[in-house]
């Protein structure tokens, strides 16, 4: 054996390979990693079937597809005012994942630190570290898990050159609202912060509550890189695709990696879907789609001992386990695989010093039987 110096050597494997190869190992129903267990529409595969016979089987442009590009690019005005010149401001990615992992090495270099908010989606401090950078977290609480903006003033220095921000957000499923961005505008103003805000749950907010985009912000839109996701908006999480949108002067330095790393991403579903976002129906159907199930997933889980966190966006609803057991949120995640066979994340994973408030996190974009089912089994605890 060659003698290798890891460069993430704490790090493990992502919590959601672990939970969902324990739930297929114990046939548990598995609410732990975010994919719907229902099918997307016909008409989007049809379209990627339509792609393939019609020949469109070679390279795309490394960007991606124009017509992609021009379609994102419009959904984006039409929702946040913003324009985003398909040329040069877009970028189509192999998912959000990618997407966040280009933007953070495109501008982050050794020593330059990261502000991120804990708990945070498992990729972002690996991915600062594997640059250089320095994690610098803050770490938010139950219930309300708000942004303490003062604490974010005192980790500012001369070397900050990012804030990673998620809306809604994995896990907590909260959402920022209009003080969010007037602290965060306030902190970043005539510093030289980007800003990287990773929107994959941008159509999944509830309530008639808006999604307060960084493309609504011209002074915040202007330093930002935005991260969003065709898994999230067509139910195909397994098609890896996503894309990235900023302003020119960012994107040129994204493009320089994505070209490397990716080149450029399947070609049939760029191409599907640009044809099928031309219906605006596609999103604007989304908030009531998951509303609903997050309201019948709810409803559920009041029948059993688990104490419901709020749940203002993503698909994603957390419980407090207090009223059942003392142990560490991890060991009970496994156990309650095992032994009631229902999965779920342990919300300490997304913490750097595993903080564990003894909290789990379920994901209810599954089929009404599916968390039915979870529910009857969740009662017995
Ligand atoms: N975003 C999904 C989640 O939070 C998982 C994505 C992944 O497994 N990489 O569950």
């Amino acid at each position: 054996m060659i003698p290798i110096i890891s460069k993430l050597p704490q790090t493990p494997t992502t919590i959601f390979s672990v939970m969902s190869a324990l739930a297929n190992e114990v046939g548990a129903i598995n609410l732990s990693q975010g994919f719907p267990d229902y099918e997307c529409s016909p008409v989007l595969t049809d379209l990627v079937n339509k792609a393939m016979q019609d020949g469109h089987n070679q390279y795309a442009p490394m960007p991606g597809l124009l017509s992609l590009r021009e379609q994102i690019s419009q959904k984006t005005e039409k929702l946040y005012g913003a324009t985003y010149n398909p040329d040069s401001e877009i970028t189509i990615t192999a998912g959000g994942t990618q997407a966040i992992f280009t933007a953070i090495s495109a501008v982050i270099h050794p020593n330059d630190e990261v502000i991120i908010f804990e708990p945070a989606y498992d990729c972002y401090a690996p991915t600062i570290k594997l640059m250089g950078g320095i994690v610098k977290s803050l770490e938010l609480h139950p219930p309300d898990y708000k942004i303490q903006w003062d604490m974010v003033k005192k980790l500012i220095s001369n070397r900050t050159r990012m804030i990673i921000l998620n809306s809604p957000h994995n896990p907590t499923a909260t959402i920022l609202d209009a003080e969010d961005i007037k602290q965060l505008n306030d902190i970043v103003t005539n510093r030289d912060i980007i800003i990287l805000s990773d929107e994959v749950y941008e159509h999944l907010v509830f309530d008639g509550q808006q999604h307060l985009s960084m493309a609504r912000y011209p002074e915040l839109q202007q330093r930002s890189f935005i991260v969003a996701s065709f898994g999230k908006l067509f139910h195909t999480t397994g098609w890896k695709i996503g894309y990235c949108m900023a302003p020119a002067y960012l994107m040129q330095e994204f493009r320089k990696i994505h070209q490397f790393n990716v080149f450029s991403v399947n070609t049939p579903m760029q191409v599907a879907a640009a044809e099928y976002l031309k219906d605006e129906n596609i999103y604007l159907s989304l908030p009531d789609f998951f509303q609903q199930k997050r309201d019948h997933f709810r409803e559920g889980l009041k029948q059993t001992r688990f104490e419901l966190l709020p749940c203002s966006g993503s698909y994603f609803q957390s419980v407090r386990y207090q009223n059942i057991a003392d142990e560490k949120d991890s060991d009970f995640a496994m156990r309650i695989t095992r032994e009631t066979g229902v999965a779920a994340i342990p919300v300490s994973a997304f913490y750097s010093r595993g903080t564990d408030h003894q909290i789990l996190r379920f994901c209810f974009a599954k089929k009404q039987e599916t968390l039915d089912k979870a529910v009857d089994r969740l009662v017995k605890l």
